[in-house]
């Protein structure tokens, strides 16, 4: 593929320093950093007709941050931390819309975002040097620098499932929610999945509906999340504290404010490890990861915690041939991203709940009138895909991205996702992916791990421009390294024997199977970004000049962890 196939000539373009892609947390901070700090040219082109990102979409009934309010914000400034008060202890999906549009307007963001406007293709000129942009409506934006802020999980994943076109009654994908809400009152309801946002959405839904019918496919644990309004004391301590709970926030390797026990499952007795989780439980929330520091490293210790979390399944669970279903839970305890949840398991107490096991019975097809299993048809009004995302590469690779000689990032991840440190890919000079595959993001508290990137990304650039260089590039050495890291890295704690885990790609017909988020831990993987930059940006190549060996990839460690950087627990 040749720059002749760009729809637009490049002199045609509007010129910019950088085009970012997606207005969620990435990328307005990346648009503050990029604009007000170093003071570029750009322009965020974002699809939906406001900003929020993620959080635009996600207004499923129940939809809400699993990550604690005064921990999922940005943290670059005294001044917002100081003014916003989030009123309950996790977000509600409207509560954090209003955060980034406040965040938005404070500023100033807005003259820079693009809204409504679909990037469908992003295409690297090496003659111009520039990405040449385009848009869904045509228009073509040009610039030195791309930084795709696209989210990991706005992929939507809507399961190919025969005869979903001829469904006569509505369905709906959580991740594209309609803004009107739905109504549910009177409905026979299917709800297809529970991850966590099945787990969120099922107890909203059966509030109203007629009857609601669980496909499960997976079960899986969850810890109740305990969610309460915030009380004044609480919210003075957030906003006089904020360099303290940012200080836990960067030495905990999942970025939540809360630190992780140093005490190891065995280093206790039965009865002594029973109360912990007693108590963990009752504190609710992902906090109940943190309880022991080897939950994710020894398979024994784990299933300490699964036999806990599988009893009170069959504890809350009346009909017993339910609880059965809902805790014959095949995989480690946080392997598969840990759900929170308000009431999941009570659900299923409702007379008007029932629950499919779609593993023992799988789904035939979609009939006019609701679901064929190899057990029996069940009639529906409305079916609910709460069947999670192709995540992390999704959202990417459902761009047509093109770097050197035309190479599609399709051809270069067919084996795959390769990048360099999940912020960078080789073949692809000048692009930045803000939360791409090889990063932590998905295994952290995601704020903590977008300030990071962007903030890395901010100064590579920066320093890029006072040294003249006009392009860097990631050597496919430099890439090599860093996904033998992020394996070992994977390998070194039990996530990977989730086999059926979107972790590994495992939920999307035909992808790659590889473990794909940075399983290190936060503080490490920051470590080594800040040890790459410090050695003159080693493992890149600069105005095509060749790489030094990444020593800090070379050097760095995998487990066994101390508490700080142990391998880092699921996060949003
Ligand atoms: P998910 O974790 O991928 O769960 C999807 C569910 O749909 C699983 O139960 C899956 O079963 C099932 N499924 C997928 N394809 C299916 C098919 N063809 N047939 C039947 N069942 C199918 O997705 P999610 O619940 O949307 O969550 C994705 C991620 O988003 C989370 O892990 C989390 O990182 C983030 N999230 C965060 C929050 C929060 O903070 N509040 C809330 C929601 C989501 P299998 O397990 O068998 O694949």
């Amino acid at each position: 593929m040749q720059e002749s196939t760009v729809s637009k000539p490049i002199d045609a373009a509007d010129e910019l320093d950088a085009v970012i892609i997606g207005a969620g947390f990435a990328g307005l901070y990346q648009l503050h950093c990029l604009r007000d700090q170093l003071g570029m040219s750009v322009r965020v082109l974002e699809k939906a007709d406001g900003v929020g990102g993620t959080w635009y979409w996600n207004r499923y009934p129940g939809a809400r941050c699993d990550s604690e309010s005064h921990a999922y914000a940005y943290y670059f400034s005294a001044e917002l931390l100081e003014e916003w008060q989030w009123s309950e202890r996790y977000p509600g999906h409207a509560e954090i819309v209003r955060y980034l549009n406040h965040v938005a307007d404070k500023f100033d963001l807005r003259r820079n975002i693009q809204l409504s406007t679909k990037v469908v293709s992003a295409h690297y000129s090496e003659a111009a040097n520039r990405w040449v942009v385009t848009t869904e409506a045509g228009e073509v934006v040009c610039a030195t620098y791309l930084i795709t802020a696209v989210g990991c999980l706005s992929a939507a994943n809507v399961p190919d499932i025969d005869g979903l076109e001829d469904f006569k009654g509505q369905w709906y994908h959580t991740g594209l929610w309609p803004h009107d809400g739905v109504e549910f009152e009177g409905k026979r309801v299917g709800q297809i999945g529970t991850g966590s946002t099945g787990i969120q959405a099922a107890p909203v839904i059966a509030e109203t509906a007629r009857h609601l019918t669980v496909f499960q496919r997976t079960p899986n644990y969850s810890v109740p999340a305990r969610n309460h309004v915030l009380s004044d004391d609480f919210k003075r301590h957030c906003r006089e504290n904020h360099k303290d709970i940012k200080a836990i926030m960067h030495s905990t390797p999942n970025g939540h404010a809360f630190t992780i026990s140093e005490r190891k499952v065995f280093d206790v007795d039965a009865e002594e490890r029973q109360a912990i989780y007693e108590d963990y439980w009752k504190d609710g929330g992902l906090r109940f990861r943190s309880c022991f520091q080897d939950l994710l490293a020894d398979k024994a210790a784990n299933d300490t915690a699964a036999e806990f979390l599988k009893s009170k399944i069959r504890g809350i669970v009346k009909d017993p041939e339910t609880a059965a279903k809902l805790s014959s839970i095949d995989h480690p305890y946080a392997t598969k991203r840990p759900p929170v949840d308000t009431n999941y398991f009570e659900t299923f107490n409702r007379d008007n709940v029932s629950l499919v096991d779609i593993r023992a019975n799988p789904i035939e097809r979609i009939t006019p009138d609701g679901i064929q299993t190899s057990a029996g048809h069940h009639e529906l009004d409305i079916i609910v895909f709460a069947t999670g995302y192709d995540a992390m590469t999704g959202p990417l690779l459902r761009l047509d991205i093109r770097g050197r000689d035309g190479q599609t990032l399709q051809d270069a991840w067919k084996e795959g996702p390769r990048t360099y440190l999940g912020l960078t890919v080789a073949g692809f000079p000048n692009m930045f992916t803000v939360t791409g595959p090889g990063s932590p993001s998905v295994l952290t508290n995601m704020p903590v791990a977008i300030e990071q990137h962007v903030e890395w990304i901010t100064r590579c650039i920066q320093h890029m421009r006072q040294e003249g260089a006009e392009r860097i590039e990631a050597s496919p050495e430099a890439a090599d390294l860093w996904v033998n890291h992020v394996n070992d890295a994977a390998n070194a704690t039990l996530l990977p024997q989730a086999g059926h885990s979107w972790y590994l790609g495992a939920n999307i017909p035909g992808k790659p199977r590889m473990f794909m988020p940075y399983a290190g831990g936060m503080v490490r993987y920051r470590t080594i970004c800040d040890a790459v930059a410090n050695n003159g940006y080693e493992g890149f190549r600069r105005n095509d000049a060749n790489a030094s060996v990444p020593s800090a990839v070379a050097s760095a460690t995998v487990g066994p962890f101390t508490p700080n950087t142990e391998p880092a627990a699921p996060g949003i």
